[in-house]
């Protein structure tokens, strides 16, 4: 029964966050055609899928964990409470999701005297978690292309990176009709972020400016001419990434007591979908509670912390300007998502309590020690997951967590794709606005053992010896016995 491919299908429609006009999901909406607002996508039929008992769907995704369909080996392992609109030949699968978690390392825990687990997203095929929701928007996309029998479909992205690499890969993927663009903040990526849509085929145009200024050019484009929009505006991208809090809960036996998830918060899609994933879980009884949620920012780009330190009642959003930040793929200063963060954080308060929701605020040099400090105790953070570690210190220090509760956190992207950070640390090279004084304790540098001048003087066994004694000092190695 794990190879089959589910029989439910949902009636899905959009539901407009600004004026709570719903539309159908037969069309590719970004935003209400009315007011302009972002989308939730629900399920009309979702009360149906209660009829299950919650120890059932644990049987049934557990069953699926040994499939050996393609359709159902990543985020659709959960289809019911994903996109249960798409059928399985529309259903792309690149390696997504089912990414590992992995307990920290004895000595971390006890440094941070807190238990803790990184799950790492980062081991996605493009190297970070926005797979999951590309997988489930081209999914889409093709379910679409096949009722309508579109000709060239172009679908267009602007990107703090992640995103890009992400389309690029599936649009290469799934080949004609689908074409991907990317527009990227120019200077503002990583050299291998920018590698991965070009190493794809995709169309990559850089703008001058920041994250939000691409942003702006890509919903003109949108709302004007035929492109498929694929920013987390686009709501399927959402549904995909609720297979995080799906696959955590799975991991943990389907049992969120005395646990605390901790995300790195950019233009708050992430965030978003684990909520609204938890909730779904809790809503068909297949977890009795919920996580504790704790956001993370930097102060470089801390819109939605600035929102939840005010007084409750007394809140309002207001757009920050960014600075430079090593959690590069959160420099987000408005983001798209922030309906979305408070309309699921009241749901969250109102079934899990007060406290179930928090956001920290945490510093640059926190942020990029917090990757070294993880990545030293054999970790693959990236700095958002270095950043997430310095929230838990911070959450921890302002006392938001019980003394057992486990923290999971978020390494959202390979620490590969970021390692550039890692080396302006190393070599004390951070431009002034990063405020990131490397310490001694955190450096670490390659040592010569020998000039190139010195080895022209040697020859062969020479060569071998000379270099193998110098070896022997510096690591202060003993003679074998006997
Ligand atoms: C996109 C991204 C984020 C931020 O996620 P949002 O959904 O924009 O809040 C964090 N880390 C990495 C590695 C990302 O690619
Ligand atoms: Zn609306």
């Amino acid at each position: 029964m794990h190879n089959e491919f589910p029989e439910y299908r949902g009636e899905l429609e959009y539901s407009c966050l600004g004026c709570g006009k719903k539309f159908p999901a037969d069309e590719l909406y970004y935003t209400c055609p009315d007011c302009k607002g972002v989308f939730l996508l629900n399920d009309k039929k979702f009360e149906n899928l209660k009829e299950i008992p919650g120890k059932k769907w644990q049987d049934i995704f557990d069953q699926r964990t040994r499939t050996k369909k393609n359709a159902l080996r990543g985020i659709f392992r959960f289809y019911e409470l994903i996109a249960p609109v798409v059928e399985e030949e529309d259903i792309v699968y690149l390696g997504e999701g089912n990414t590992p978690i992995i307990t920290s390392s004895p000595t971390l825990t006890k440094k941070i005297g807190q238990p803790l687990a990184y799950k790492n997203d980062g081991q996605n095929p493009s190297a970070s978690f926005k797979d999951r929701g590309m997988a489930c928007a081209f999914s889409y996309l093709k379910f679409l292309v096949r009722k309508k029998n579109w000709g060239q479909v172009l679908t267009i992205c602007a990107s703090t990176g992640d995103t890009s690499a992400s389309a690029a890969l599936y649009a290469a993927y799934v080949g004609d009709p689908i074409k991907s663009v990317v527009l990227l903040p120019q200077g503002k990526v990583t050299i291998q972020q920018l590698a991965q849509p070009l190493g794809s085929g995709a169309v990559v145009l850089e703008i001058p400016g920041v994250f939000d200024d691409c942003m702006k050019v890509v919903e003109y484009l949108a709302d004007n001419f035929r492109v498929a929009l694929l920013n987390s505006k686009n709501a399927w991208r959402i549904l995909g990434q609720e297979s995080y809090a799906y696959e955590v809960a799975q991991w943990y036996d389907w049992d969120m007591q005395g646990k605390a998830v901790f995300v790195p918060v950019g233009n708050a899609g992430n965030i978003t979908a684990i909520m609204s994933g938890f909730l779904k879980l809790k809503k068909l009884n297949i977890i009795d509670e919920l996580p504790r949620i704790i956001g993370v920012q930097s102060s470089h780009a801390d819109p939605v912390f600035k929102y939840y330190a005010q007084e409750p009642g007394k809140r309002r959003f207001a757009p920050v300007k960014v600075s430079p930040s090593v959690a590069q793929a959160a420099m987000i200063g408005n983001p798209v998502s922030f309906p979305r963060v408070k309309a699921l954080v009241e749901e969250y308060e109102r079934v899990g309590g007060p406290g179930i929701f928090n956001v920290v605020q945490v510093e640059e040099q926190e942020i990029i020690e917090g990757m070294l400090l993880a990545n030293r105790y054999g970790h693959i953070a990236c700095t958002q997951g270095g950043e997430c570690l310095a929230g838990l210190i911070r959450a921890k220090e302002a006392g938001l967590l019980d003394k057992d509760e486990l923290a999971i956190l978020d390494a959202t992207a390979h620490s590969l794709k970021f390692i550039g950070f890692q080396q302006m640390y190393f070599e004390d090279s951070f431009p002034p606005d990063y405020e990131i004084k490397p310490k001694k304790e955190f450096i670490n540098t390659p040592r010569q053992v020998l000039g190139e001048q010195e080895k022209k003087t040697l020859q062969g066994r020479e060569f071998t010896l000379e270099v193998g004694n110098r070896i022997v000092e510096i690591l202060g190695l003993s003679k074998k016995e006997g």
